[in-house]
């Protein structure tokens, strides 16, 4: 069948930051013909992402959550993050990833430089997140770019985790590189489209270790300006790896596909 070709999972999607109505859009959407989505990792950014994640995974057989701490928000107390890993360990069998975790990159940008950033704490939480991820042989899904990676994969590096993805991964091709060799997945949004340095990544980047995914609801700009972001708009990334790689649109679907269900264990 020509359609089953084009297949795609979005590996990275805030699900329980849309509205209820759009949920069930989107959801409703997935086995239409034109929108072929299988399957959406929902990735939470505290204790009520996580339990909002995994309510939408038990009404939707689509949606698989990871259960984890955004770090672009304030540092949690000790007591908030006392609460946040007592209740991932008691539903990590229905996770299929830590996430999202990682390092406050544009946060710590937009903070007033006479003020003290408290980044040591970020780096220890990310830690104890991935003391976990092993221990219960869990994939993660990192926010991490910038300078910020290389402290994040010295952290996985120190705890002998391999499954890493990398979301919207930006970096230098020094990092990059690294990120390649320790077998790491990054994962593309639909700003591959438009953005001239998630291109050269994508061309960097061995098609093997690459996903696709939306960020959504963060909005997107050219074609996809004032439009809701939706699981859909990775074909037109596929398409433009595709390009990007020179290899077969198919090919590109197949592939893409295939390393997502793989990474995180799906049933394709
Ligand atoms: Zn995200």
């Amino acid at each position: 069948m020509v359609c089953s070709l084009k297949k795609i999972i979005d590996s990275h999607i805030h699900l329980d930051q849309y509205t209820e109505d759009e949920i069930e859009k989107i959801i409703g959407d997935l086995t239409l013909n034109d929108v072929q989505c299988t399957g959406l990792i929902s990735v939470s950014s505290d204790l009520n992402s996580c339990r909002a994640n995994l309510t939408l995974a038990k009404n939707y057989k689509q949606v698989k959550p990871a259960f984890g701490f955004h770090p672009e928000q304030a540092l949690p107390s000790d007591s908030e993050i006392e609460a946040l890993m007592s209740w991932i360990e008691k539903n990590k069998d229905a996770m299929v990833a830590i996430g999202e975790i990682g390092l406050p990159y544009y946060l710590r940008k937009v903070t007033n430089k006479h003020m003290r950033f408290p980044f040591e704490g970020y780096v220890e939480l990310l830690d104890q997140f991935l003391k976990l991820a092993k221990a219960w042989n869990k994939p993660v899904i990192l926010h991490a770019v910038y300078d910020d990676a290389h402290i994040a994969i010295d952290l996985l590096e120190k705890h002998s985790i391999h499954k890493a993805h990398f979301h919207w991964f930006k970096g230098d091709a020094i990092t990059t590189q690294r990120m390649i060799n320790n077998g790491y997945t990054i994962s593309v949004t639909p700003d591959v489209l438009y953005e001239k340095e998630i291109q050269t990544l994508v061309k960097q980047y061995p098609l093997e270790q690459l996903m696709v995914e939306t960020d959504g609801p963060w909005p997107f700009k050219d074609k996809f300006t004032d439009q809701m972001t939706h699981p859909k708009m990775i074909h037109d990334s596929v398409a433009m790896i595709a390009e990007l790689k020179g290899v077969s649109l198919s090919d590109s679907y197949r592939k893409l596909y295939r390393n997502t269900v793989r990474f995180y264990e799906l049933d394709s």
